[in-house]
Protein backbone atom coordinates (compact mmCIF):
# COMPACT_ATOMS: atom_id res chain seq x y z
CA UNK A 1 0.00 0.00 0.00
CA UNK A 2 1.46 3.59 -1.43
CA UNK A 3 0.62 7.08 -0.78
CA UNK A 4 0.81 8.35 -4.05
CA UNK A 5 2.02 11.72 -2.70
CA UNK A 6 5.30 9.86 -1.51
CA UNK A 7 6.03 8.17 -4.62
CA UNK A 8 5.66 11.38 -6.58
CA UNK A 9 8.26 12.88 -3.47
CA UNK A 10 10.83 10.09 -5.39
CA UNK A 11 10.40 11.91 -8.87
CA UNK A 12 8.61 11.81 -11.61
CA UNK A 13 5.84 8.78 -11.91
CA UNK A 14 4.31 6.69 -14.39
CA UNK A 15 0.54 5.76 -14.46
CA UNK A 16 -2.49 4.10 -16.14
CA UNK A 17 -6.42 5.02 -16.43
CA UNK A 18 -8.33 1.92 -17.03
CA UNK A 19 -12.13 1.93 -17.54
CA UNK A 20 -14.56 -1.00 -15.87
CA UNK A 21 -15.53 -2.89 -19.41
CA UNK A 22 -19.15 -3.49 -19.87
CA UNK A 23 -19.01 -7.31 -21.01
CA UNK A 24 -16.85 -10.57 -20.92
CA UNK A 25 -14.70 -9.77 -24.06
CA UNK A 26 -13.88 -6.64 -22.49
CA UNK A 27 -12.96 -7.53 -18.87
CA UNK A 28 -10.63 -10.45 -21.04
CA UNK A 29 -9.16 -7.85 -23.28
CA UNK A 30 -8.55 -5.50 -19.49
CA UNK A 31 -7.07 -8.30 -18.05
CA UNK A 32 -4.13 -8.66 -20.51
CA UNK A 33 -3.87 -4.78 -20.66
CA UNK A 34 -3.45 -4.69 -17.22
CA UNK A 35 -0.74 -7.55 -17.44
CA UNK A 36 1.05 -5.66 -20.29
CA UNK A 37 1.16 -2.73 -18.77
CA UNK A 38 2.36 -3.43 -15.32
CA UNK A 39 5.64 -4.52 -16.98
CA UNK A 40 6.42 -0.71 -17.21
CA UNK A 41 6.37 -0.30 -13.12
CA UNK A 42 4.01 2.33 -13.06
CA UNK A 43 3.82 4.03 -10.19
CA UNK A 44 -0.12 3.35 -9.82
CA UNK A 45 -3.37 2.49 -12.21
CA UNK A 46 -6.51 4.19 -11.70
CA UNK A 47 -9.87 2.48 -12.36
CA UNK A 48 -12.98 5.16 -13.79
CA UNK A 49 -16.34 5.11 -11.93
CA UNK A 50 -19.51 6.12 -13.83
CA UNK A 51 -21.50 8.83 -13.03
CA UNK A 52 -24.41 7.50 -12.45
CA UNK A 53 -23.05 4.80 -9.35
CA UNK A 54 -23.38 1.81 -11.83
CA UNK A 55 -19.80 1.24 -11.83
CA UNK A 56 -19.52 1.44 -7.93
CA UNK A 57 -19.13 -2.78 -8.40
CA UNK A 58 -16.73 -3.11 -10.97
CA UNK A 59 -14.89 0.16 -10.13
CA UNK A 60 -13.49 -1.88 -6.15
CA UNK A 61 -13.42 -5.54 -8.18
CA UNK A 62 -10.87 -3.91 -10.80
CA UNK A 63 -9.18 -1.58 -8.06
CA UNK A 64 -8.63 -5.22 -6.31
CA UNK A 65 -7.60 -6.86 -9.06
CA UNK A 66 -4.84 -4.97 -9.61
CA UNK A 67 -3.50 -4.35 -6.44
CA UNK A 68 -3.87 -7.96 -5.42
CA UNK A 69 -3.36 -9.79 -8.42
CA UNK A 70 -1.66 -7.31 -10.52
CA UNK A 71 0.67 -6.30 -8.19
CA UNK A 72 0.60 -2.46 -9.07
CA UNK A 73 -0.71 0.27 -6.43
CA UNK A 74 -4.42 1.14 -7.55
CA UNK A 75 -6.83 4.25 -7.24
CA UNK A 76 -10.32 4.78 -7.42
CA UNK A 77 -12.26 7.11 -9.14
CA UNK A 78 -15.15 8.23 -7.05
CA UNK A 79 -17.82 10.63 -8.89
CA UNK A 80 -20.46 12.30 -6.18
CA UNK A 81 -23.31 13.89 -8.12
CA UNK A 82 -25.72 10.98 -8.41
CA UNK A 83 -24.83 10.23 -4.11
CA UNK A 84 -26.57 10.92 -1.03
CA UNK A 85 -23.65 11.30 1.77
CA UNK A 86 -24.62 8.11 3.40
CA UNK A 87 -23.75 6.44 0.06
CA UNK A 88 -20.68 8.07 0.05
CA UNK A 89 -19.74 7.29 3.33
CA UNK A 90 -21.11 3.48 2.68
CA UNK A 91 -18.30 3.42 -0.21
CA UNK A 92 -15.72 4.75 1.90
CA UNK A 93 -16.28 2.04 4.05
CA UNK A 94 -15.63 -0.76 1.99
CA UNK A 95 -12.56 0.77 0.46
CA UNK A 96 -11.24 1.26 3.72
CA UNK A 97 -11.95 -2.27 4.87
CA UNK A 98 -9.57 -2.95 1.65
CA UNK A 99 -7.14 -0.85 2.65
CA UNK A 100 -6.89 1.53 -0.05
CA UNK A 101 -4.72 4.44 0.61
CA UNK A 102 -5.51 6.88 -2.39
CA UNK A 103 -9.12 8.20 -3.96
CA UNK A 104 -9.58 10.67 -7.38
CA UNK A 105 -12.40 12.41 -5.52
CA UNK A 106 -14.65 14.07 -8.38
CA UNK A 107 -18.08 15.70 -9.19
CA UNK A 108 -18.69 13.74 -12.55
CA UNK A 109 -20.80 14.21 -15.32
CA UNK A 110 -23.94 12.78 -16.67
CA UNK A 111 -23.74 9.92 -18.04
CA UNK A 112 -22.97 9.08 -21.71
CA UNK A 113 -25.15 7.13 -23.74
CA UNK A 114 -23.98 3.62 -24.08
CA UNK A 115 -23.43 4.64 -28.78
CA UNK A 116 -21.03 7.13 -27.76
CA UNK A 117 -19.09 5.06 -25.46
CA UNK A 118 -15.31 3.48 -26.70
CA UNK A 119 -15.45 -0.25 -28.26
CA UNK A 120 -15.21 -2.25 -25.32
CA UNK A 121 -14.11 -0.04 -23.27
CA UNK A 122 -15.61 2.77 -21.46
CA UNK A 123 -18.20 2.79 -18.61
CA UNK A 124 -20.82 1.04 -17.55
CA UNK A 125 -24.25 2.65 -18.62
CA UNK A 126 -26.28 3.64 -15.09
CA UNK A 127 -28.44 0.98 -13.47
CA UNK A 128 -31.00 3.83 -13.40
CA UNK A 129 -30.65 7.65 -14.37
CA UNK A 130 -30.10 9.91 -11.37
CA UNK A 131 -29.80 6.40 -8.99
CA UNK A 132 -29.38 7.73 -5.42
CA UNK A 133 -29.97 11.64 -6.53
CA UNK A 134 -30.68 12.27 -2.92
CA UNK A 135 -33.73 9.87 -1.95
CA UNK A 136 -33.73 8.18 0.87
CA UNK A 137 -30.49 9.88 2.47
CA UNK A 138 -28.91 12.69 3.32
CA UNK A 139 -28.52 15.14 0.25
CA UNK A 140 -25.79 14.76 -2.36
CA UNK A 141 -22.81 16.72 -3.22
CA UNK A 142 -22.48 19.87 -5.64
CA UNK A 143 -18.72 19.69 -6.10
CA UNK A 144 -15.78 17.39 -5.91
CA UNK A 145 -14.27 20.32 -3.54
CA UNK A 146 -17.11 18.90 -0.98
CA UNK A 147 -16.46 15.30 -1.40
CA UNK A 148 -12.84 16.05 -0.86
CA UNK A 149 -13.63 17.47 2.35
CA UNK A 150 -16.34 14.72 3.13
CA UNK A 151 -13.67 11.92 2.74
CA UNK A 152 -10.84 13.82 4.38
CA UNK A 153 -12.69 13.90 7.29
CA UNK A 154 -13.28 9.98 7.47
CA UNK A 155 -9.73 8.66 6.74
CA UNK A 156 -5.97 9.35 6.50
CA UNK A 157 -6.01 9.10 2.59
CA UNK A 158 -4.50 11.06 0.05
CA UNK A 159 -6.85 12.27 -1.99
CA UNK A 160 -6.53 13.56 -5.79
CA UNK A 161 -8.66 15.87 -7.61
CA UNK A 162 -9.31 16.42 -11.41
CA UNK A 163 -7.46 19.53 -12.52
CA UNK A 164 -8.57 21.36 -16.13
CA UNK A 165 -5.63 23.52 -17.48
CA UNK A 166 -7.84 24.86 -20.52
CA UNK A 167 -10.77 25.47 -17.57
CA UNK A 168 -14.11 23.63 -17.13
CA UNK A 169 -16.46 23.91 -20.10
CA UNK A 170 -19.05 24.49 -17.32
CA UNK A 171 -17.37 27.46 -15.53
CA UNK A 172 -19.51 30.42 -15.04
CA UNK A 173 -16.01 32.89 -15.92
CA UNK A 174 -12.21 31.98 -16.91
CA UNK A 175 -11.80 33.71 -13.46
CA UNK A 176 -14.36 31.90 -11.65
CA UNK A 177 -12.82 28.66 -12.59
CA UNK A 178 -9.51 29.50 -11.78
CA UNK A 179 -10.10 30.39 -7.85
CA UNK A 180 -12.57 27.34 -8.04
CA UNK A 181 -9.81 25.14 -9.00
CA UNK A 182 -7.01 26.87 -6.36
CA UNK A 183 -8.95 26.29 -3.36
CA UNK A 184 -10.11 22.39 -4.80
CA UNK A 185 -6.46 21.77 -5.21
CA UNK A 186 -4.98 23.47 -2.17
CA UNK A 187 -6.47 20.74 0.07
CA UNK A 188 -5.91 17.89 -2.29
CA UNK A 189 -2.66 15.93 -2.20
CA UNK A 190 -2.00 15.80 -6.02
CA UNK A 191 -4.18 16.39 -8.92
CA UNK A 192 -4.58 14.88 -12.43
CA UNK A 193 -5.26 16.78 -15.25
CA UNK A 194 -7.91 16.06 -18.39
CA UNK A 195 -5.86 15.45 -21.22
CA UNK A 196 -4.73 18.11 -23.46
CA UNK A 197 -2.29 18.87 -26.65
CA UNK A 198 0.01 21.97 -25.80
CA UNK A 199 2.03 21.90 -23.30
CA UNK A 200 1.51 25.87 -22.89
CA UNK A 201 -1.59 24.95 -21.36
CA UNK A 202 0.14 22.94 -18.69
CA UNK A 203 2.92 25.67 -17.72
CA UNK A 204 0.68 28.34 -18.05
CA UNK A 205 -1.97 26.20 -15.76
CA UNK A 206 0.78 25.38 -12.81
CA UNK A 207 2.16 29.24 -13.11
CA UNK A 208 -1.31 30.47 -12.38
CA UNK A 209 -1.76 27.97 -9.44
CA UNK A 210 1.91 29.01 -8.00
CA UNK A 211 1.13 32.65 -8.30
CA UNK A 212 -2.31 31.86 -6.02
CA UNK A 213 0.00 29.98 -3.44
CA UNK A 214 -1.15 26.76 -4.49
CA UNK A 215 1.65 24.02 -5.12
CA UNK A 216 -0.14 20.60 -5.14
CA UNK A 217 1.75 18.75 -7.61
CA UNK A 218 -0.25 18.17 -10.79
CA UNK A 219 0.31 14.99 -12.71
CA UNK A 220 -0.48 15.60 -16.70
CA UNK A 221 -2.84 13.60 -18.08
CA UNK A 222 -2.04 12.26 -21.89
CA UNK A 223 -4.19 10.70 -24.22
CA UNK A 224 -2.31 9.44 -26.91
CA UNK A 225 -4.41 10.96 -30.34
CA UNK A 226 -5.20 7.69 -32.27
CA UNK A 227 -8.91 7.71 -33.35
CA UNK A 228 -10.15 11.06 -34.42
CA UNK A 229 -13.78 10.88 -33.77
CA UNK A 230 -13.09 9.75 -30.23
CA UNK A 231 -10.40 12.66 -29.41
CA UNK A 232 -12.91 14.98 -31.22
CA UNK A 233 -16.29 13.82 -28.78
CA UNK A 234 -14.50 13.76 -25.71
CA UNK A 235 -12.64 17.34 -27.07
CA UNK A 236 -16.16 18.85 -27.71
CA UNK A 237 -17.62 17.35 -23.81
CA UNK A 238 -14.23 18.75 -21.86
CA UNK A 239 -13.77 22.13 -23.72
CA UNK A 240 -9.98 20.85 -24.77
CA UNK A 241 -8.35 21.82 -27.55
CA UNK A 242 -7.78 18.68 -30.18
CA UNK A 243 -5.67 21.02 -32.56
CA UNK A 244 -6.13 20.71 -36.34
CA UNK A 245 -2.81 19.86 -36.90
CA UNK A 246 -2.59 17.02 -35.36
CA UNK A 247 -6.59 16.13 -36.59
CA UNK A 248 -5.21 17.05 -39.93
CA UNK A 249 -2.66 14.16 -39.81
CA UNK A 250 -4.72 11.36 -38.37
CA UNK A 251 -7.37 12.27 -41.32
CA UNK A 252 -4.26 11.63 -44.09
CA UNK A 253 -3.20 8.40 -42.61
CA UNK A 254 -4.24 5.21 -44.20
CA UNK A 255 -4.24 2.76 -41.71
CA UNK A 256 -5.11 2.29 -38.56
CA UNK A 257 -1.60 1.20 -37.63
CA UNK A 258 -0.34 4.90 -38.90
CA UNK A 259 -3.03 6.64 -36.87
CA UNK A 260 -1.62 4.58 -33.81
CA UNK A 261 1.87 5.53 -34.60
CA UNK A 262 0.77 9.33 -34.96
CA UNK A 263 -0.46 9.21 -31.70
CA UNK A 264 2.21 7.68 -30.36
CA UNK A 265 4.62 10.28 -31.52
CA UNK A 266 2.14 13.16 -30.52
CA UNK A 267 1.77 11.69 -26.99
CA UNK A 268 5.17 11.20 -26.63
CA UNK A 269 6.58 14.44 -28.05
CA UNK A 270 3.81 16.35 -25.43
CA UNK A 271 4.88 13.96 -22.48
CA UNK A 272 8.86 15.03 -23.21
CA UNK A 273 8.21 18.37 -22.65
CA UNK A 274 6.08 17.94 -19.98
CA UNK A 275 8.56 16.27 -17.97
CA UNK A 276 11.00 19.02 -19.17
CA UNK A 277 8.74 21.82 -17.56
CA UNK A 278 8.98 19.75 -14.22
CA UNK A 279 5.75 17.75 -14.13
CA UNK A 280 5.76 15.67 -11.36
CA UNK A 281 3.85 12.06 -12.93
CA UNK A 282 2.23 11.42 -16.57
CA UNK A 283 -0.92 9.97 -16.50
CA UNK A 284 -1.88 8.10 -19.82
CA UNK A 285 -5.67 7.55 -20.48
CA UNK A 286 -5.44 3.94 -22.17
CA UNK A 287 -9.00 3.39 -23.13
CA UNK A 288 -8.08 -0.38 -21.81
CA UNK A 289 -5.88 -0.44 -24.87
CA UNK A 290 -2.30 -1.42 -24.06
CA UNK A 291 0.13 -0.88 -27.37
CA UNK A 292 -0.36 2.93 -27.66
CA UNK A 293 -0.06 3.57 -23.57
CA UNK A 294 2.98 0.68 -23.79
CA UNK A 295 4.81 2.77 -26.62
CA UNK A 296 4.80 5.98 -25.63
CA UNK A 297 5.45 4.85 -22.12
CA UNK A 298 8.89 3.16 -23.46
CA UNK A 299 9.87 6.29 -25.72
CA UNK A 300 9.39 8.46 -22.49
CA UNK A 301 12.05 6.35 -20.48
CA UNK A 302 9.85 3.46 -18.75
CA UNK A 303 10.77 0.93 -20.59
CA UNK A 304 8.60 -2.97 -20.07
CA UNK A 305 10.64 -5.64 -18.20
CA UNK A 306 11.50 -8.72 -19.82
CA UNK A 307 9.06 -11.26 -19.46
CA UNK A 308 10.13 -14.13 -17.15
CA UNK A 309 12.22 -17.11 -18.76
CA UNK A 310 9.67 -19.41 -21.19
CA UNK A 311 6.84 -16.62 -21.68
CA UNK A 312 6.39 -14.51 -24.74
P1 LIG B 1 -15.66 20.24 -9.78
O1 LIG B 1 -14.28 20.62 -9.44
O2 LIG B 1 -16.62 20.11 -8.67
O3 LIG B 1 -16.29 21.32 -10.75
C1 LIG B 1 -15.96 21.46 -12.12
C2 LIG B 1 -16.01 22.94 -12.50
O4 LIG B 1 -17.25 23.53 -12.09
C3 LIG B 1 -14.93 23.77 -11.85
O5 LIG B 1 -13.67 23.64 -12.52
C4 LIG B 1 -15.55 25.15 -11.95
O6 LIG B 1 -15.41 25.69 -13.24
C5 LIG B 1 -17.02 24.87 -11.69
N1 LIG B 1 -17.30 25.04 -10.25
C6 LIG B 1 -17.61 24.07 -9.38
N2 LIG B 1 -17.81 24.60 -8.15
C7 LIG B 1 -17.61 25.92 -8.26
C8 LIG B 1 -17.68 26.99 -7.36
N3 LIG B 1 -17.98 26.82 -6.07
N4 LIG B 1 -17.40 28.23 -7.83
C9 LIG B 1 -17.09 28.43 -9.12
N5 LIG B 1 -17.03 27.43 -10.03
C10 LIG B 1 -17.29 26.22 -9.60
N6 LIG B 1 -15.97 11.55 -14.70
C11 LIG B 1 -16.64 10.43 -14.33
O7 LIG B 1 -17.87 10.39 -14.43
N7 LIG B 1 -15.98 9.32 -13.84
C12 LIG B 1 -14.62 9.32 -13.70
O8 LIG B 1 -14.06 8.32 -13.24
C13 LIG B 1 -13.90 10.47 -14.09
N8 LIG B 1 -12.55 10.51 -13.96
C14 LIG B 1 -11.87 11.66 -14.28
C15 LIG B 1 -10.48 11.70 -14.10
C16 LIG B 1 -9.76 12.85 -14.40
C17 LIG B 1 -8.28 12.86 -14.18
C18 LIG B 1 -10.44 14.00 -14.91
C19 LIG B 1 -9.68 15.25 -15.26
C20 LIG B 1 -11.81 13.97 -15.11
C21 LIG B 1 -12.54 12.81 -14.78
N9 LIG B 1 -13.93 12.74 -14.93
C22 LIG B 1 -14.62 11.60 -14.58
C23 LIG B 1 -14.67 13.88 -15.50
C24 LIG B 1 -15.19 14.85 -14.43
O9 LIG B 1 -16.15 14.21 -13.63
C25 LIG B 1 -15.79 16.04 -15.15
O10 LIG B 1 -14.76 16.81 -15.74
C26 LIG B 1 -16.73 16.91 -14.34
O11 LIG B 1 -17.43 17.80 -15.23
C27 LIG B 1 -16.03 17.82 -13.36
O12 LIG B 1 -15.54 17.13 -12.31
P2 LIG B 1 -14.64 17.87 -11.20
O13 LIG B 1 -14.35 16.85 -10.22
O14 LIG B 1 -13.53 18.64 -11.83
O15 LIG B 1 -15.73 18.92 -10.66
Amino acid sequence: MARISQLLDAGPTLSFEFSAPRDEPGAERLRTTLETLARHRPGFMSVTYGAGGATRGPTRDWVRTIRDHVGVEAMPHLTCVAHTRDEVAAIIRDYQSDGIANILALRGDPPLPPSSLPPGGGELPPASAGAGSGEGGSPAFDTAAELARFIRKRTDWDIAVAAHPEGHPMAASVEADLAHQSKKLAQANFAITQFFYRAEYYEQFVSQLDARGVQTPVIAGIMPPTNVAGIERMSALNGTEFPAEIRDRLEQASSQQERREIGVEVAVALGRELLELGAPGLHIYTMNFARAASEVATALGWPPSPLPEGEG
